[in-house]
């Protein structure tokens, strides 16, 4: 069903009990379910609304939503300008950077139509942009949508797949205190921490800092695994030790790249690294905190060295592209 011709007509009545959530992928669908769910626990009166690129990827979420609240009151729009007019809360969930531009400020996009809207409807709309992007696009962008009079906060997010299923993710949160405030609320419905990081593009900093410790932290474990091995150490007792020595880190603790290492064997290498954080993904914020460091002249050598290692290993093996970034291990275990 698209919403144009109803919410055309019907734009400020409709738009306050009305929560938009484009971009529905690994982690999109699994935050749209749980804002959505949670919300109709407190009233039933809200509307939801859908989009993604790929349509059938929001017509099978509304129906799948639908068989599990009957009654529920979801609608697919045809694309942001439509998102936007239906609601006076938007929630984006997009790749990167290049797709969040084409969302808020391409035509027929969010900014473009909040333009369009009379100034108490643009006012009352709140933007919330969990995407992981560059941090120059995420401040001009949010500029943007407050020039048109909306609030906006960047809001990304560290937890996963499984945090965003479980609704247990931390938002890392960049924007005014104002803009802040309203987003808590709806925020805590998919999450668990919510941090105030300070103003627009805050959030996406302290996302892009905290990845870029993952991602160098990753590969020395995996660099440390095998060499403890080929000397003879057996890697549950390696993993024992620095578990509870000065090496410590989630790294090693939690995202082990050694099967049997850790007892829990519930790491990614564990079934083959399917699952956790893509090493694609790892590139990407990795690039991110590459460019953001060219910018603003903090050098960042050990991120550089991390981020080539990652792009050396999925030249060689492109399945590694896809598998969770631990693999990293396999590379360097067939020797480079
Ligand atoms: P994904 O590729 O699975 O999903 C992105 C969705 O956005 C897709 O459904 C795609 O069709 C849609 N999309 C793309 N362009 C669009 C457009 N112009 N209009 C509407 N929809 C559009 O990605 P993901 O894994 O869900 O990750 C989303 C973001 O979250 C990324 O920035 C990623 O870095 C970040 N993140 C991911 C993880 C993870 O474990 N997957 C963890 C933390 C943060």
């Amino acid at each position: 069903m698209s919403l144009a011709a109803h919410t055309l007509n019907h734009a400020s009545r409709s738009r306050a009990k009305s929560i938009s959530f484009i971009g529905l992928g690994r982690m999109g669908s699994e935050m749209a379910y749980n804002l959505f769910s949670n919300r109709m626990a407190d009233t039933s009166h809200f509307r939801f609304v859908v989009c993604d690129a790929v349509p059938e990827t929001a017509s099978r979420f509304s129906d799948n939503f639908r068989k599990h609240f009957r009654g529920a009151n979801i609608a697919v729009a045809a694309n942001p300008e439509e998102a936007t007019l239906a609601s006076e809360t938007i929630v984006t969930m997009l790749p990167s950077s290049p797709h969040v531009r084409q969302v808020y400020h391409d035509s027929g996009g969010i900014i473009p139509t909040l333009r369009s809207l009379p100034s108490a409807d643009a006012s009352n709309t709140l933007c919330i942009d969990s995407t992981t992007l560059d941090v120059q696009v995420g401040r001009d962008v949010a500029a943007e949508a407050e020039a048109a009079g909306a609030g906006m906060v960047d809001a990304p997010v560290s937890g996963g797949v499984t945090g965003a299923k479980a609704g247990t993710l931390s938002f890392l949160v960049g924007g005014s205190k104002a803009s802040f405030g309203r987003a808590s609320p709806i925020l805590s419905l998919m999450g668990q921490r919510i941090i105030h990081c300070g103003p627009a593009g805050s959030g996406l900093a302290a996302k892009i800092c905290n990845n870029l410790v993952l991602g160098v932290q990753q590969v020395v474990v995996a660099e440390a695994m095998l060499l403890g091995q080929r000397l003879g150490l057996d890697p549950s007792t390696l993993a024992r030790v620095i578990n509870n020595s000065t090496g410590a880190c989630w790294a090693s603790s939690v995202n082990n790249p050694v099967p049997g290492a850790l007892a829990a064997k519930s790491a990614p290498c564990e079934r083959d690294f399917e699952g956790g954080f893509a090493t694609a993904l790892m590139i990407k914020d990795l690039g991110l905190a590459m460019d953001v460091s060219k910018a603003s002249g903090s050098p960042l050598p050990l991120t550089s060295a991390a981020e080539r290692v990652y792009v050396e290993a999925v030249r060689r093996d492109g399945e590694l592209a896809k598998k969770d970034f631990s693999s990293v291990y396999r590379y360097l275990e067939r020797g480079m």
